[in-house]
């Protein structure tokens, strides 16, 4: 079958795309240079060191798809209340589902487990073809619109092709997009811990004066003692910290969290990631359209990034759909500018909330901690803001796609 999309990364976004488009009968082909599926495993055992702090608004997403149940039946984490707090002064703020009217924040997922589930659902839809060990070389016009071909000579054209490649997208550069990464002056060491408090389904995080340090919670067997970490902090401290043995990285998580949940056992490796925060100077051209990281790669310290970009899947293949049922073509990019426009205020936004979250809480001038502790505190007041902070939280902004109300 020749496809009307080729979607170019089978990451947690290009797999939501493809499952959204290919359960509407729309043929898709879905490259990846991955070697293979994920692991069949995913959610068994131990948890996976890389989770998504996923929102409501996504997992409303993945309940269209039919998808949420084969999560939830491996392993996910509700979290009900968020808790923020500067590890340099006193300002504190505490969010609480029940306060939002709802009866979860969020949910902590592994993201192979995200993946599991897309990849088991994409191989039941006819419409699709996963095609592994696929990385992607070139990319060219040619008579049906957009062709991509492979590393190994393969070639795959269609109307439309995606670029859902994450932060270092090779499409990227192969369109000519340009895609100014900021640096954060972080790096996220990762790890998973077991704490000796139970975490009560809470997402905590402390502002410390190198970056944010959290604790998402994570259950496992039924127990609520097990966390993982994301600590950003400078390039130094990361090597640092992952250089030191087990017991030793616990004793700097442990004093570092004001040992909130008491004892922490490192229980994985701690691996670190370079955080850079970019977005593409355009989302779509000609027969081609960027989503996820591929477009916006944001700092994690709000949890949002996978979240984004489930966003943009759902926006555009709404969009596509709409142009299908009108017999518009996939690639033209009236229809694909239509998604860009619904899109990119959204994500500019975040991007820059981000940046000054991370300005005000690296800032040591003491002017800087008192609006830090006044605004923490205020805002924990102030149940209007609140309420507005939390929505945000949840992922309601603006108008949501059909597919995720
Ligand atoms: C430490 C850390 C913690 C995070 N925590 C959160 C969180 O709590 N919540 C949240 O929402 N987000 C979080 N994020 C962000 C989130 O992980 C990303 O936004 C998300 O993974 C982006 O998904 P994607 O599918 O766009 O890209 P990716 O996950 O990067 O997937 C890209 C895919 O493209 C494939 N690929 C790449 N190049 C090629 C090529 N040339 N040819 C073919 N295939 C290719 C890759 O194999 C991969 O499968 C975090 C990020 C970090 C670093």
């Amino acid at each position: 079958m020749q496809p009307e999309v080729i979607v170019v990364g089978g990451g947690m976004v290009g797999t939501t795309l493809a499952a959204l488009l290919g359960e509407a009968g729309v043929a898709v082909c879905v490259l990846d240079a991955r070697p293979g599926p994920v692991d069949g495993d995913a959610g068994r055992g131990q948890p996976a060191m890389r989770v998504s702090a996923l929102t409501e608004v996504s997992r409303r997403l993945f309940a269209h798809l039919g998808v949420w149940s084969a999560m939830t039946a491996r392993r996910v984490t509700p979290y009900t209340a968020m808790q923020v707090w500067d590890g340099q002064g006193s300002g504190e703020i505490r969010f609480a589902a029940e306060q939002a009217g709802v009866p979860t924040l969020g949910h902590i997922v592994e993201n192979d487990v995200i993946l599991a589930a897309l990849e088991a659902r994409l191989a039941e839809l006819p419409a699709v073809e996963q095609v592994f060990d696929a990385q992607v070389g070139d990319l060219q016009h040619d008579d049906r619109g957009r062709r991509v071909t492979l590393k190994d000579g393969r070639a795959y054209s269609a109307p439309l092709v995606v670029a859902a490649d994450g932060a270092r997208s090779r499409l990227r550069t192969l369109a000519g997009i340009e895609a100014e990464a900021r640096d954060t002056g972080h790096r996220a060491v990762v790890t998973t811990v077991r704490v000796a408090l139970p975490h009560a389904g809470v997402a905590r995080q402390v502002f410390l004066p190198t970056g944010p340090l959290a604790f998402l919670p994570l259950t496992m067997d039924g127990e609520d003692r097990y966390c993982s970490i994301v600590w950003s902090t400078t390039p130094d401290e990361a090597e640092r910290l992952t250089g030191l043995t087990r017991e030793a990285l616990g004793v700097a998580l442990e004093e570092a969290f004001e040992r909130r949940l008491g004892r922490v056992e490192v229980i994985d490796a701690a691996v670190s990631f370079a955080l850079a925060q970019r977005h593409a100077a355009s989302y779509v051209s000609s027969g081609l359209a960027l989503v996820g990281d591929a477009a916006h790669n944001i700092h994690p310290l709000a949890g949002q990034g996978v979240n984004l970009g489930l966003m943009d899947v759902a926006v555009l293949a709404e969009e596509l759909l709409r142009a299908r049922s009108r017999g518009a073509e996939l690639g033209d990019v009236r229809v694909l500018s239509r998604y860009a426009r619904r899109r990119r205020g959204d994500n500019a936004a975040m991007l820059a909330m981000m940046d000054g979250f991370r300005l005000l809480f690296g800032a040591r001038h003491p002017a800087w901690q008192l609006a830090r502790n006044l605004g923490l505190s205020g805002v924990d007041r102030l149940t209007p803001l609140k309420r507005l902070l939390m929505r945000q939280a949840i992922g309601e902004r603006g108008r949501l796609p059909a597919s995720c109300r």
